[in-house]
């Protein structure tokens, strides 16, 4: 992959991440921290809990996009970034473009989606 391409990736990836290590300033980490210092009833207790469950989900999704970044940099220091972990085939640059942490060409990416969807059901079918 040219060279140039490669250093734009890298830097939308290295974008992305300092964006993520300022993800504590969201409106979910500031209602969570708020709703915690205050007497709570039952209501707010389970505003609470569903706050904190939010927070969770977030931190978790942030704490995924961040090791797949790390692992696209990489690839890209190792020259295999936009190389299929799976066929070895080159991965689309539209679909590099959309989600710069794909590891799959698009041909696998649906076979193992519909792998997941056999064993697991429609609601189970990540996007990698
Ligand atoms: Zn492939």
């Amino acid at each position: 992959m040219d060279e140039l391409i490669l250093k734009d990736f890298r830097k939308q990836l290295e974008s992305t991440m300092r964006g993520l290590a300022n993800s504590k300033n969201t409106p979910y980490a500031r209602v969570a921290d708020h709703s915690a210092k205050e007497p709570m009833d039952e209501a707010d207790m389970a505003s609470h809990h569903c706050d904190q469950a939010l927070v969770h989900t977030f931190h978790y999704r942030n704490q995924q996009l961040a090791n797949e970044i790390r692992s696209a940099i990489q690839r890209i220091d190792e020259g295999e970034f936009g190389t299929c972990a799976l066929c070895s085939d080159t991965i689309g640059l539209e679909r590099l473009r959309a989600r710069p942490t794909a590891m799959l060409c698009i041909r696998c990416q649906e076979t193992m989606e519909a792998v997941r969807r056999r064993f697991h059901g429609p609601r189970h079918s990540a996007v990698a």
